[in-house]
């Protein structure tokens, strides 16, 4: 799929030159008829939501699939069975299902994220199955380290197949998580920020009271750098193909 899709969206949406500064989105990449296979990696359940939920909503929205890929499933035990109340697989389904999107589980174990040649191997494996036209991931120097480790796996399999699709990185929890981040592209999520909200209160176990309201300071702050109400920011490696936002 590598040169096909690699030529498809090199040919789309090319308004923004590898390198330009700061700049809304460019217009929608798909075709009539043609949809768009969207992954968004994550350490944890939640982490797609927060860093690009109004994004993705905005993908589904116009009918292109979208699945949330997340490193591990959320609990450091799991040999026990997850608490009453913290059951964060069916939290992450159910904030998938909010979105429109599919969730996905890549099998590690929170908090013991671990990058050898296997796991590499494994996770070129599922993202080949999964065959992504867009790509999002984690800032790769995040102050977590599971969110550090899927990026290192997402970038692996991207360069795996000669970066063919489009690689995007995401902030979460700007200041506290992601550092030193300074978006190439901003998507305006003013009209869909209301689900985007809805996906990360379906993380209840996990004090969305306190970590929506740092994010939506974030949207907040993006959406006044491109003159919108919201907006989520991203950086677009310039190996990859310079197109697949949704439009501005
Ligand atoms: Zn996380």
């Amino acid at each position: 799929m590598e040169g096909l899709s690699r030529r498809r969206l090199l040919g789309r949406g090319g308004r923004l030159a590898a390198g330009a500064g700061l700049a809304i989105a460019p217009a929608a990449a798909s075709s009539p008829g043609r949809k768009l296979k969207v992954v968004a990696c994550g350490g944890h359940p939640g982490d797609p939501e927060y860093g690009c939920g109004g994004t993705l909503a905005r993908y589904a929205d116009r009918g292109d699939e979208v699945v949330l890929l997340y490193l591990n499933e959320g609990n450091p035990r799991p040999e026990q069975p997850p608490e009453p109340g913290r059951d964060r697989v069916a939290e992450a389904k159910r904030a998938c299902a909010i979105l429109g999107a599919r969730p996905v589980f890549a099998g590690q174990v929170d908090g013991r994220a671990v990058i050898d040649e296997p796991h590499y191997r494994a996770f070129r494996a599922l993202l080949a199955a999964e065959k992504p036209d867009v790509l999002f991931t984690h800032w790769p120097i995040d102050n977590h380290a599971d969110h550090r480790a899927i990026t290192m796996l997402a970038h692996d399999a991207w360069q795996s197949v000669s970066k063919g699709f489009a690689l995007y990185y995401y902030e979460v929890s700007t200041g506290e998580d992601t550092v030193q981040f300074a978006p190439t592209h901003l998507v305006d999520i003013t009209a869909t920020e209301p689900r985007k909200r809805q996906a990360c209160y379906a993380h209840a176990s996990q004090s969305p009271e306190r970590y929506y309201e740092l994010q939506d300071l974030v949207a907040r702050m993006r959406g006044i750098e491109c003159g919108r109400r919201r907006a989520e920011g991203f950086i677009r490696h310039v190996q990859g193909p310079n197109a697949g936002l949704p439009g501005p």
